[in-house]
């Protein structure tokens, strides 16, 4: 996820790019860049880090006169954040200059054709090889801009808001959108291009928001041409009239970044498997194991290093490799096993998670176990951050910034990722048969949909919140894959509500939490079809003798639990391993209304912080 801008008008385009690219930080910060046309040359400007350092690199760099111009700030994905990696990106000839956000699929194989024919890459990005793709295409068939954008689209896997212009026709702007968002605002003779409408809400109110597989050429002073890009069919465009502020846009409309990261779930988990899963050939791709994958086969043991929401991740984890791989697995808290001169072997392979990749007590733990010469496996959503650095090899989860500090969609990206890597070691090991293999990758295809049917009891679950919001104490339970989840839920309450609760296996529940119960206390119960279930409902019977008001997580179309539940939420169905990353939703919503009931600061919640870089 990245911000992009664009601007072509009457009006000079830097200052307007400068001020949209500071607005749109917020899906990005790794490195800003711009790029200005003023009459004779293509004045480009790219650095490391936020936009301020990008405004105090272009004062002593470019002229900055120019009425069209682009603007990118990055959230990497391939190749680290680095000036030469950061967009704009241009052409082999020089002509042409691209933003984009999202991820091209199948640039490796694109990059090849394109080098074979004799073009040239500075950067490690997917993005300079779709620039150079559509150069080669108007070359080759000497074709106008849009007309190469789209041949070159339609070849290209993935997802893309683009911008693009041409310094030989400099009176147009091509944009295309698949997968990733782009608004483009119509001012008076002039257009605005943008991620979101906050770049340019001062200036129209009027926008057009493209669609999937829709292109638009945008030419100064004229109409806008909207086509799709597979057909080439015209379509009409509509226009909006926007009537939200500026940070409501930020905020892509939500109320706090927490509930925006809820919903961005079904993408982000997509963005995670996004040409790592093929199930049609049914095939994992995932170049970190794929180079190690020796190391992997031959390892004895996998020792999961984590703190927080990553290390309940890593719990589900240990489930879904012992499972699936038949290889014995240890969960740890960074901090603990950092201090505990605990037994590490060479043929051990640690994984360490971390969203930010900068959490101090994790990054100790893999200088530890690097130290005692294990094998490190950085699993994280910070491209080129300390723990993707230092570790010998890893996976990103693709999951975009997450602001609210409160972890949610990290969560159910990490558990994507580690689910693929189980899965994969499993078939390269033969502990899973290839109908189950296939089985797998088809129910993990699912989940973007079925998240976003679990997320459809959100009204649902405010009423529910409404009732429990006052609550001193609330107990979560589940068994195998959905204790951590209970864990999970429970943490998220009290990180952003503030009120206690705490996570149990189901069964454990007799050997002590049973004393709290009585007729005041909540007990969230995950009780799905998969997993234990009759020994559940054994447990929510024990706790309704006891008069405990009981929340049940359960399986679409279930009976038993809602005859002796207070309240059922639903979530679809699907495989044991991937039962996570559906009931996880319920338990994200619910600590989020109650913290909103109870006028909490959800994003930023008293004493926490994003990145933990203290021990
Ligand atoms: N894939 C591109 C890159 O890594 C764009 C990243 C994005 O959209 O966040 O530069």
């Amino acid at each position: 996820m990245c911000g992009i801008v664009g601007y072509i008008g009457h009006r000079e385009a830097y200052p307007i790019i400068l001020k949209g690219l500071k607005r749109l930080e917020y899906r990005g910060y790794d490195s800003a860049g711009v790029a200005l046309y003023d009459g004779n040359t293509i004045n480009l400007c790219k650095t490391k880090g936020k936009v301020e350092a990008l405004e105090t690199k272009v004062k002593t760099q470019i002229a900055t006169k120019g009425t069209i111009g682009i603007g990118h700030t990055r959230w990497a994905t391939h190749g680290v954040p680095n000036d030469t990696n950061s967009h704009p990106h241009v052409s082999n000839s020089g002509n042409l200059v691209i933003i984009h956000n999202g991820i091209i699929e199948n640039y490796e194989s694109l990059k090849k054709e394109l080098i074979k024919r004799g073009y040239n890459f500075a950067s490690d990005t997917d993005t300079e090889v779709l620039v150079n793709l559509i150069e080669d295409v108007q070359k080759n068939q000497n074709t106008k801009l849009g007309k190469a954008v789209q041949i070159a689209l339609n070849q290209v896997i993935g997802a893309y808001a683009i911008a693009v212009f041409d310094k030989k026709k400099p009176n147009e702007i091509v944009t295309a959108k698949l997968g990733s968002p782009l608004a483009i605002g119509i001012g008076d003779n002039e257009f605005f291009i943008a991620s979101d409408a906050s770049p340019f809400i001062e200036y129209t109110n009027n926008a057009i928001y493209l669609e999937d597989e829709e292109m638009a050429i945008i030419r100064r002073g004229k109409d806008i041409k909207i086509r799709k890009i597979k057909n080439d069919s015209i379509v009409a465009p509509y226009i909006q009239q926007l009537q939200i502020n500026l940070e409501q846009i930020e905020k892509g409309g939500y109320d706090h970044f927490m509930l925006k990261e809820i919903y961005e779930q079904p993408n982000a988990i997509l963005d995670t498997f996004r040409g790592r899963l093929l199930s049609k050939d049914a095939i994992i791709k995932m170049a970190g194991i794929e180079d190690n994958m020796k190391k992997f086969l031959n390892a004895k043991r996998i020792i999961i290093v984590a703190c927080g929401t990553s290390w309940h991740a890593g719990l589900v984890s240990e489930y879904t490799f012992e499972n699936l791989t038949r290889t014995p697995v240890e969960v740890e808290y960074a901090s603990e096993f950092r201090y505990r001169n605990p037994v590490i072997n060479e043929d051990d392979i640690v994984i360490a998670i971390s969203q930010s990749g900068e959490t101090a007590d994790t990054l100790a733990a893999i200088k530890l176990a690097k130290a005692k010469g294990a094998f490190v496996f950085g699993v994280c959503n910070v491209v080129g951050s300390s723990i993707a650095r230092e570790a010998h090899a890893g996976a990103y989860t693709h999951a975009g910034p997450e602001i609210g500090v409160a972890s949610t969609k990290a969560f159910t990206t990490q558990i994507t990722v580690l689910t693929l890597i189980a899965l994969r070691l499993a078939r390269a090991k033969g502990t899973i048969s290839s109908t189950d293999f296939r089985h797998h990758l088809i129910e993990l295809e699912l989940i973007p949909e079925k998240v976003k049917k679990a997320l459809q009891s959100d009204a649902y679950i405010k009423v529910v919140s409404e009732i429990y919001k006052d609550s001193k104490n609330v107990l979560y339970l589940g068994r195998g894959y959905n204790f951590p989840v209970a864990l999970e839920g429970a943490l998220k309450l009290k990180e952003i509500s503030y009120i206690h609760a705490e996570g149990y296996p189901a069964a454990e529940m007799k050997h002590g939490p049973i004393a709290l119960i009585d007729e005041n206390m909540p007990i969230v119960v995950i009780a799905t079809k998969k997993g234990h279930y009759e020994k559940v409902v054994s447990n929510i019977q024990e706790i309704k003798s006891r008069k405990g008001k009981i929340i049940g997580i359960v399986t679409e179309g279930d009976t038993s639990v809602k005859d002796l539940a207070d309240h059922v939420i639903e979530v679809p169905e699907t495989l044991e391993p991937l039962t996570p990353l559906l009931t996880t939703i319920p338990l994200q919503l619910l600590s989020y209304h109650i913290a909103v009931m109870l006028n909490k600061n959800v994003d930023q919640p008293r004493n926490l912080a994003k990145s933990v870089t203290v021990e």
